[in-house]
């Protein structure tokens, strides 16, 4: 069987194309600096809407198999990798959606019922067992004294991210996953996730020194290709295009149930549905604008930025600028960030929701390709315009949006900014609405939800996305809608408020009935008192050749004990 459109990849920078998902999935970024995308984004089959009453597994494959070849992933692989993956999660319905205020028809979806308790989680469960697949197959067709294909997975974080990569890492065979973090500073339980985590593959390094210095620790690896050839070194970071995939399914399964909850009739007039999305590097409301570019009927995706406001600053105005904030005064909540891929660097504010605290946002530029691409094209980027013999003109239009792409980010990189077509500026607004919640409307929120809401708690990202969900209701209220349509809202709640203790506390202590240690989860109960496994690395051995020498020594060690 050949390959559709919606199943090769292309670089956003157009310096390679006709790509594989597996290519695509073990290079991560392009070669050419660009980001993987879909040659064109699929269409939903005709009888799309009998996927209402599926399992999330086998949404998940329904949806995976229009962006995977069969010829490369059967179907029963592609099964249980989904299998596998979302085993590993503790409801039922992986992700599920809970009313959140009943009057106000706004709804909830929980995506951090994964083994680290935060959305991360559904993605990098994922691409765990993809890269574990993608290696056995190669090692399964080995000839005589071939070496064993291996990849060697580095990444620095100073929260979520490493936890969550660990967690979709461990055990998996002929991977080892190496996570740099600073010692002392990130915070105890996200230390404890990741430290006690004993699998032989896994090594947690502990730095004597900053995030940036880890961070920096990692790119020189990267730049080493001495070393990124010797021990296959691959990246997790949230650029990969498989943790995008990954995410789409669930804007399907919240589209399901709440048509369920609601009572609504599934082949019906479909309900005006609008998500709101807490955003940092644009990944989770990237696989949104996915679902409704392949057909799911949404009405509207909202960006919900914290004060790092880069992309609610463009759907302003259509320009996309670097901002640097002044130096944070410590001392006002001394924030952990969260998300190791783009937190602390320079100029970036720390605020609540450190998930969030970026300078640029990295999956920013797939969107902005697909609307270039599509303003080229005269047309969506789905599966039509080629299936209706236009590939010429498709490929023109691809190039085109690369060209455009490439000058973009080449005034981005010289001047800090750049600025798209009103054209371009117009189809982003059709699509999206955007937000900006500052701390004091986060803590505020989340005050008003356990007043308001059956003393529900939000963490402090899932408050950002919320407070914008009730700002979009509050502006729409009077908008025209065809009559008897209702309106809903779906809010994703990215991470459980466990995690961010100082924000939540910061809401709610002092109200009467609320402890902190009543939310924390059984799951991190005992959990700093367990046996850890960390390497030290002292600050004289924060060098190249200092980390690359722990690296080759541990992952001689893996093979020896295997
Ligand atoms: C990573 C993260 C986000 C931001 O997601 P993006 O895909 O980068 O937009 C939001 N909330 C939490 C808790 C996260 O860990």
């Amino acid at each position: 069987m050949s390959s559709s459109d919606a199943q090769t990849y292309t670089s956003t920078r157009g310096g390679s194309s006709g790509l594989s998902f597996e290519d695509v999935v073990l290079k991560g970024l392009a070669e050419d600096g660009g980001l993987f995308v879909p040659q064109s984004i699929p269409l939903l089959p005709s009888n799309w809407r009998e996927w209402a009453s599926l399992s999330f597994e086998d949404l998940a494959f329904e949806i995976m198999s229009l962006y995977i070849a069969r010829s490369e992933i059967d179907s029963e692989s592609l099964k249980e990798i989904v299998r596998k993956s979302y085993g590993t999660f503790r409801h039922k319905d992986v992700t599920p959606l809970v009313p959140l205020d009943k009057a106000k028809n706004l709804y909830l979806l929980e995506l951090f019922h994964g083994p680290t308790f935060a959305f991360k989680d559904v993605a990098l469960q994922f691409l765990g067992n993809l890269f574990e697949y993608f290696l056995v197959r190669r090692n399964a067709n080995l000839q005589e004294g071939e070496k064993r294909h291996h990849l060697t997975i580095v990444g620095a974080t100073s929260g979520d991210t490493g936890s969550a990569a660990i967690y979709g890492l461990r055990n998996k065979k002929d991977v080892s996953v190496f996570i740099l973090f600073p010692t002392g500073r990130v915070s105890a339980v996200q230390e404890a996730q990741m430290t006690t985590v004993l699998d032989p593959n896994v090594h947690c390094l502990s730095v004597a020194g900053t995030f940036d210095d880890c961070q920096d620790m990692v790119k020189a690896l990267f730049a080493d290709t001495e070393i990124r050839k010797s021990q296959h070194l691959a990246a997790v970071n949230s650029i990969n295009w498989a943790r995008i995939l990954a995410q789409i399914t669930y804007y399907f399964s919240a589209y399901f149930s709440l048509v369920r909850q609601e009572g609504l009739d599934p082949n019906g007039e479909p309900p005006h549905v609008t998500f709101t999305v807490p955003t940092g590097n644009f990944g989770d409301i990237l696989a949104g604008f996915f679902a409704k570019r392949m057909g799911l009927p949404i009405a509207k995706l909202v960006v919900a930025t914290n004060e790092n406001d880069i992309l609610y600053r463009f759907w302003q105005a259509g320009k996309y600028e670097k901002k640097y904030a002044p130096p944070n005064d410590p001392s006002t909540h001394g924030g952990i960030a969260a998300d190791g891929a783009a937190a602390h660097e320079e100029g970036v504010k720390e605020t609540l929701s450190p998930a969030m605290d970026i300078l640029v946002s990295s999956n920013f530029e797939r969107l902005v390709w697909i609307l270039l691409y599509e303003q080229q094209l005269g047309a969506p980027a789905t599966t039509t315009a080629t299936a209706t013999g236009e590939g010429n003109t498709a490929d023109a239009a691809r190039r085109q949006a690369s060209k455009d792409i490439n000058s973009l980010f080449a005034s981005l990189k010289a001047s800090g900014s750049f600025e798209v077509s009103q054209p371009v500026l117009q189809a982003a607004l059709g699509d999206f609405g955007a937000e900006r919640v500052s701390d004091d409307e986060t803590v505020a929120t989340i005050k008003a939800i356990y007043a308001g809401n059956d003393a529900y708690i939000l963490d402090p990202h899932s408050s950002i996305g919320v407070t914008a969900a009730l700002r979009s209701i509050a502006k729409t209220f009077e908008d025209p809608l065809p009559q008897h349509t209702r309106r809903y809202l779906v809010s994703l709640a990215t991470a459980h408020p466990a995690k961010f203790a100082n924000a939540v506390d910061l809401a709610l202590s002092g109200v009467q009935a609320y402890t902190f240690a009543d939310i924390i989860p059984a799951e991190f109960a005992g959990l700093e008192q367990k046996e850890r496994k960390v390497r030290l690395i002292a600050a004289q051995d924060r060098s190249l050749a200092g980390i690359r020498s722990v690296i080759v020594d541990e992952v001689r060690k893996e093979s020896v004990a295997s």
